[in-house]
């Protein structure tokens, strides 16, 4: 007769059944939250990860919408309001804050003609890209390069054409700190062409003789003084030697300021 009852090792089979398939759910449910807990540390990691970026890397700034100066624009400025924008400028120059511009598209809006609102003697020197100095683009101003921002005819050929033909209303002389120009006209050095060019930075030196420091090259301090006074020469010779410009400076239709790049910080100094 056979009895409804589990055989002993039917029972031992069930049994034994029912544990594997407890651990099976179990390992499952452990894998499952294990797999929740990797996901979110995952996540904690992106946002850290973010968080270390954004510390290191700043947001590029809102870039400052600039068009080609026109005609009009040009008119309606004062040497004052020019002079400022150009300390404003230098401002974002130092704080590595320039203005991004369409380079591209400057070009070809200022295909059809150019209303600088200033013109600059800077010196030849490559470590002072001029218009990067003011934050200025395409059309915006004149540079007249040459080493030691001296001025002889052409350059003042030049600033009169800036200014009596294109409506120019700003002048500045710009000299800078370390200038290599300024030191070799304090050592004499003659060489070719170059002790020329150096005879035109010779008053600058005569002029700083009262200085009471060591007069050498040597000396930054005592190079400044001439690099400054070499400023101050320039801009007395434009007024002497070209009567256009200085009547226009007289009639205020036109201003010429002084200024000095110091190379350490980047900042100019105007002299007004
Ligand atoms: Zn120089």
């Amino acid at each position: 007769m056979l009895h409804a009852y589990p055989s002993p090792a039917m029972v031992v089979k069930t049994s034994y059944l029912h544990v594997v398939m407890r651990l099976k759910n179990g390992l499952y449910i452990f894998l499952f939250v294990g797999l929740i807990a990797v996901m979110q540390s995952c996540g904690h990691a992106e946002e850290e990860k973010k968080t270390v970026t954004e510390a290191i890397e700043p947001p590029i700034p809102k870039p400052v919408k600039e068009s080609v100066t026109t005609a009009e624009q040009q008119k309606a400025l004062t040497p004052a309001i020019i002079l400022q924008n150009l300390k404003d400028g230098n401002k974002r120059f130092t704080d590595n804050n320039v203005t991004a511009r369409d380079h591209s598209k400057l070009v070809r809006d200022a295909v059809a003609g150019q209303y600088p609102k200033s013109v600059i003697l800077s010196c030849l020197d490559s470590r002072i890209p001029v218009e990067d100095v003011f934050d200025k683009g395409i059309g915006d101003m004149f540079v007249a390069r040459v080493a030691g921002n001296v001025v002889n005819t052409d350059i003042l050929g030049s600033m009169e054409y800036a200014c009596k033909v294109s409506g120019s209303k700003l002048i500045v002389i710009m000299g800078h700190s370390n200038c290599g120009a300024v030191k070799s006209a304090i050592d004499n050095v003659q060489l070719g062409n170059i002790t020329g060019l150096l005879a035109r930075i010779k008053p600058a030196v005569q002029l700083s003789q009262t200085y009471a420091g060591e007069k050498t090259s040597k000396n930054i301090e005592y190079t400044d003084v001439v690099g400054n006074n070499n400023v101050l020469y320039a801009i007395e010779q434009v007024k002497k030697l070209s009567p256009v410009l200085n009547e226009m400076i007289q009639k205020e239709q036109i201003k010429i300021v002084g200024a000095y790049y110091d190379m350490k910080t980047g900042k100019v100094t105007f002299t007004e």
